[in-house]
């Protein structure tokens, strides 16, 4: 098995873990009622996609 020759320095740790995220992405804010909604998808809150109400709000 391969063993490391020399220790990861903690700048480089660092560095590698920039790519580390915090938030989810492809989450942004719906066009229509500003809610959170995933990108691509028709918005949870509303029903709208793309301008159009694609599902009817139930009450
Ligand atoms: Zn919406």
């Amino acid at each position: 098995m391969a063993v490391p020759k020399r220790r990861t320095s903690k700048a480089r740790k660092a560095k590698r873990r920039t790519h580390f995220k915090l938030e989810i992405p492809g989450l942004n804010s719906c066009p229509n009622c500003g809610e959170l909604k995933k990108s691509h998808h028709v918005c949870a809150s509303c029903g709208y996609y793309d301008g159009v109400a694609v599902i009817e709000k139930q009450n």
